[in-house]
């Protein structure tokens, strides 16, 4: 890999100078990216191209992969969690569940995260590094290609934070949209971002149409403070300005994430404060029971809790419904596998690779 260029991140226009250097004519690079974006893990494998052209690519570039270093397969509703290894021996983890429209792929953008919310599995390990486009992109392929399923629908929801990756997230939403790749529209899919606000209005100029999913899990500074740190930097109403902006500029339905934690933000008074601030907005409430993890004290929301919170939000004009839990039984929100397989690993020396569970 050391010196060596990531050719599955580069676009077909940068695919056609590059090759166009090497003095191969125009067509060569539609040839090549198709290959690339079709999964392959060697030069070797693609057969239409000439073996002299082979070998220099072999020289010059690397071809990003995402291996399996363990999967995990819900025996509920068979919901697939992947821990995925890449070349320098990093991990992220995956998640591909099935709905009555498809299967949907809850991938990761970055190894760790530097946000370190506070309820967050991933952030308590802190961060690794940025992943690349084609490092995003293999994961996708890595889940069709080991289920044998055409995935419809990606949401960028695992590990990391993706507008702290910026240019690699939009290069990837590039490439995964291409006609000549996986060809998933935007509006198949939806960014899920803690609130970096900038990056809202960057994005928001892109009139893109794909889904932006807000963290918000809190009404007020004085909670959110608390327990999402990014909110001392990009205070809740500025998050919420950067929201109607994007909703005006795309026409796009903002979705926001909302972890209901005991005790935390789920009365009725925060109800009412957070249907007071998104009211008239172009927007969706998505309230999870927050999952506990290990390191830190929240527990779920009584299930009374969570009715008279939809109610609030009902009653004030705002639709709101419960994510249904998928994977419950694997682990399945983010950071959790890739922590507890750590430990395992130090404990054990040695690898698992596919557990399946069963009732
Ligand atoms: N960094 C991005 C995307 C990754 S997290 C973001 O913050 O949106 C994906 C979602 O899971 C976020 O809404 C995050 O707040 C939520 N989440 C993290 N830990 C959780 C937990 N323990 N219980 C419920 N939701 C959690």
């Amino acid at each position: 890999m050391e010196g060596k260029r990531d050719i599955k991140s580069m676009n077909e226009e940068e695919l056609k100078a590059f090759l166009e250097e090497m003095g191969q004519p125009k067509f060569r690079a539609g040839q090549v990216f198709s290959w690339l974006q079709k999964g392959v893990k060697t030069f070797g494998e693609m057969t239409n191209i000439p073996s002299n052209l082979r070998e220099k690519l072999v020289e010059t570039c690397y071809i990003s992969h995402a291996a399996i270093e363990k999967k995990l397969i819900s025996a509920y509703d068979s919901t697939v969690k992947y821990l995925f290894s890449f070349a320098d021996g990093e991990t992220v983890e995956s998640v591909v569940m099935k709905y009555h429209h498809g299967y949907t792929i809850c991938v990761s953008t970055q190894a760790g995260c530097k946000m370190n919310c506070d309820f967050c599995a991933t952030g308590k390990g802190g961060f690794r590094r940025d992943l690349t486009a084609s490092e995003i992109l293999s994961q996708i392929q890595t889940a069709q290609e080991d289920n044998g399923i055409r995935i419809s629908n990606v949401v960028l929801m695992g590990m990391g934070e993706p507008m702290d990756n910026y240019e690699n997230v939009i290069r990837f939403l590039e490439l995964v949209s291409c006609e000549k790749g996986l060809n998933i529209g935007m509006r198949h899919i939806s960014l899920s971002t803690c609130g970096i606000v900038p990056k809202i209005y960057d994005l928001a100029n892109k009139k893109l149409q794909l889904t932006l999913s807000v963290s918000l899990h809190a009404p007020n500074d004085g909670i959110r403070n608390r327990t999402m740190p990014v909110n001392k930097r990009y205070p809740i109403d500025e998050l919420l300005k950067a929201c109607r902006y994007y909703a005006k500029e795309t026409g796009r339905r903002i979705s926001f994430e909302y972890a209901m934690i005991d005790g935390v933000n789920d009365s009725d008074e925060c109800a009412r404060e957070l249907a007071g601030k998104i009211k008239g907005m172009l927007a969706h409430v998505n309230l999870i029971p927050v999952n506990s993890v290990s390191g830190s004290n929240y527990r779920k929301s009584r299930s009374d809790r969570l009715r008279s919170f939809i109610a609030i939000l009902e009653k004030a004009g705002i639709t709101a419904t419960v994510r249904r839990t998928l994977g419950s039984d694997i682990n399945a929100s983010c950071g959790q596998l890739r922590s507890s397989a750590a430990k395992e690993k130090a404990a054990k020396g040695e690898r698992q690779d596919e557990i399946i569970l069963t009732k």
